[in-house]
């Protein structure tokens, strides 16, 4: 049961991540199953930036994901990573929680970057 107090909590009907996993943008997902889709971001901050999503709407950590839709957004990551060609080269994934964390989407989403050296440490 997801936590409705938040006010920082979108319901499916305003969310611009359920709209694009139900296909109403036509957006072209680098990867899709029963679980999750990949669509690369709009906003690129790295030559590959790709989010995964959960079809199902959670707005974040804080909203009781089930342990499943976790492993299974998170399982994902290594396969759209090999799609996108990083796997090899290493890539960085980055999930935030609320508005302290820079949190702008309340659908749960994991970025994928890659394709760029990051500096080491996490900056
Ligand atoms: P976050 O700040 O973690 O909530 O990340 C939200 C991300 O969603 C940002 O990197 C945005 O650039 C990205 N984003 C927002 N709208 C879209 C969209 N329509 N298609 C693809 N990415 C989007
Ligand atoms: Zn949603």
């Amino acid at each position: 049961m997801s936590k409705t107090s938040d006010s920082a909590t979108s319901q499916p009907e305003d969310c611009i991540f359920c709209k694009i996993v139900a296909g109403d943008f036509g957006s072209d997902f680098v990867y899709e199953d029963q679980w999750v889709v990949a669509f690369d971001d709009i906003s690129p901050q790295a030559p590959v930036h790709t989010l995964i999503v959960p079809r199902e709407h959670v707005a974040n950590l804080e909203d009781d994901p089930s342990p499943e839709l976790l492993a299974r957004t998170f399982g994902a990551v290594s396969t759209v990573a090999r799609l996108k060609g990083i796997d090899k080269s290493g890539y960085r994934i980055v999930q935030n929680n609320g508005a302290g964390a820079g949190q702008t989407v309340y659908h749960l989403h994991v970025h994928l970057m890659g394709g760029t050296n990051f500096d080491e440490g996490l900056r």
